[in-house]
């Protein structure tokens, strides 16, 4: 867990500007993004992705895509549109071991799977 990118960005090892932060969750730029708003959603406890949530954690997903709703308004990208992603595990495209939302943004997007060679 220590090794965790993002519980270092939780922990403030690793400085990240948040651009919202609670009890519960944090929300900051995607270092890498891929859309002109590209944010990510992340619960403070350590969760490993959506396959490892307990039946105590429906209010904590429920909050998290809430909260994506609420950021997409704030930056006037709802009405436009906007994608939620959770990638789950190595076939879903999980980099980070640590549950997060994707929240993208700001540009027209299609819908590119891209299936890669194992
Ligand atoms: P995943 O593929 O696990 O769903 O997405 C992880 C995301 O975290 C990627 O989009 C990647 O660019 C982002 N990311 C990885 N390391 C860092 C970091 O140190 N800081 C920030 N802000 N984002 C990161």
């Amino acid at each position: 867990m220590e090794d965790c990118i993002f519980w270092k960005i939780i922990t403030r090892e690793s400085p990240t500007g948040f651009i919202f932060a609670d009890n519960d969750l944090v929300v900051f730029r995607d270092i890498k993004p891929m859309a002109p708003v590209h944010l990510l959603l992340v619960p403070r406890r350590h969760i490993i992705s959506i396959a490892h949530l307990e039946e105590a954690d429906r209010d904590l997903i429920a909050k998290m895509i809430f909260k994506a709703g609420e950021i997409a308004q704030d930056l006037n990208i709802s009405e436009k549109g906007y994608k939620l992603m959770f990638h789950v595990g190595e076939d879903g495209g999980q980099e980070v071991p640590h549950l997060h939302l994707h929240l993208l943004g700001g540009a027209r997007m299609k819908q590119k799977i891209e299936i890669v060679e194992k």
